[in-house]
């Protein structure tokens, strides 16, 4: 008898999308300018956000000068 190996949905994780601050729902993914998907957002010392699909980066803050 062959056994049927079930495969698992994938589940996206829902975090993605918004996060809730002080009570409010922000939106915190950006829109890519170049392609309209959306941007992962890395945090870090460097916060910026990044698109996946053309590599597109944009700086959260301005990266200090010195
Ligand atoms: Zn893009």
């Amino acid at each position: 008898m062959p056994t049927k190996k079930r495969t698992r949905k994938k589940e996206k994780k829902s975090f993605t999308y918004y996060e809730i601050t002080n009570g409010k729902l922000v939106r915190r993914l950006k829109k890519c300018p170049r392609c309209t998907s959306f941007m992962a957002h890395h945090k870090g010392e460097n916060a910026r956000y990044t698109c996946g699909k053309c590599a597109y980066t944009e700086y959260q803050t301005a990266p200090a000068i010195k």
